[in-house]
């Protein structure tokens, strides 16, 4: 049985240890002591993944990252009504550890129970929040599942995100040449001007109701008195149309060409890398039908929405492991005012349990 106690605790307990991006290393000891204690057979990749296994054939991964955002350090989780909420000076860490801790009840609950399931293998990754850098270094040859769920959905479990865009990184470093602003300004090169004229022709926010553009970053020059050097500025883009994000694709190395043919005494040097990969899910897959039908029998009824966002999910299919992304249960993610709601934590558990335990 799910111990709603339990659990709670357990979420609270997790969201109290930091781990922001890249500082896993406290969270993931305590993942491996406790996925031990249930008799899972756990290691780590080179890369620090944590890979917990049970002995079996056909496995079904559960899987949630272990990194969380800023600002995310020193949670103070409060339970107010059926609510856990942070101190408002942090975000509360439901992405992911609510995800993390329904896992955990859920395996908890099927050992307990021990009316039998479906062989699982848990992995928990790092540095999901910046570019699924965990998932995309997971040593897949330690993973002997197929199929997956994972957890790290918005909102309630029976949210399935639907599809998921393409996403492009994009940073730009432009060198221009110093020159004394006030002395001798004619023999300089801007690259702030360089770079904001590129910022000027580029699309910004929300194109259209899959594809989204933003310049996030910039930075340049060293002295107010003096024509800057040199300027980076860095973005990304997304779509879920293969071919919105391809224009796109074009139009920003056209317009950086445009600028070196008028600039041509500045250099201007492009870096573009693809973090993820689209996918539209296929509600015929098999484990996307056991979801749905699991959660039919759980009384709820599934919600296949897109999302703009990227998951483990999208580095799982790359690599042919079929899966489908679940709500976690926490709303508001990425902010101060993010809360998780309690019956839909508990509920997360609960489908966790009947998702391994179905036809067994
Ligand atoms: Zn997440």
């Amino acid at each position: 049985m799910i111990d709603q106690e339990r659990l709670v605790n357990s979420f609270c307990e997790l969201v109290r240890i930091d781990s922001p991006s890249d500082e896993e290393e406290e969270v993931a000891q305590h993942l491996m002591t406790r996925l031990e204690k249930l008799g899972l057979q756990v290691g780590r990749d080179p890369h620090g993944n944590v890979i917990a296994s049970e002995p079996g054939d056909n496995p079904l991964l559960l899987s949630a990252h272990m990194d969380t955002v800023e600002p995310g350090r020193g949670i103070k989780p409060i339970i107010k009504g059926d609510r856990i909420v942070s101190d408002g000076t942090t975000i509360l860490g439901g992405d992911c550890k609510a995800g993390v801790a329904a896992i955990l009840e859920g395996l908890q609950s099927a050992l307990e129970d021990g009316r039998g399931h479906r062989p699982v293998q848990v992995v928990f990754t790092r540095e999901e929040e910046i570019g699924l850098v965990g998932a995309s270094n997971l040593d897949f040859s330690l993973i002997k599942a197929t199929e997956a769920v994972v957890f790290d959905g918005n909102g309630p479990v029976n949210r399935i995100t639907g599809s998921s865009p393409t996403y492009m990184r994009f940073d730009i470093a432009v060198k221009g040449r110093a020159a004394h602003a006030g002395v001798e300004p004619e023999k300089g090169i801007s690259a702030i001007r360089i770079a904001t004229d590129i910022i000027n022709q580029l699309p910004q926010g929300r194109l259209d109701d899959e594809t989204t553009f933003n310049v996030g970053l910039i930075s340049g020059g060293s002295v107010r008195n003096a024509v800057p050097a040199g300027t980076t500025f860095g973005g990304e883009f997304r779509s879920r149309s293969a071919e919105t994000f391809d224009l796109l694709k074009m139009q920003l190395l056209s317009t950086i060409e445009k600028a070196r043919e008028r600039y041509r005494e500045a250099t201007i040097e492009e870096d573009l890398e693809v973090m993820f990969h689209m996918y539209t899910l296929d509600p015929e897959e098999p484990i996307v039908k056991l979801a749905t039908r699991v959660m039919g029998e759980m009384g709820m009824t599934p919600e296949i929405r897109p999302s703009g966002g990227g998951t483990d999910g999208n580095v799982f299919r790359l690599n042919g492991i079929n899966n489908v992304v679940v709500g976690m249960s926490t709303n508001e993610m990425h902010t101060v005012d993010e809360y998780v709601v309690i019956p839909d934590l508990v509920n997360t558990a609960r489908f966790c349990q009947q998702v391994i335990a179905f036809g067994y």
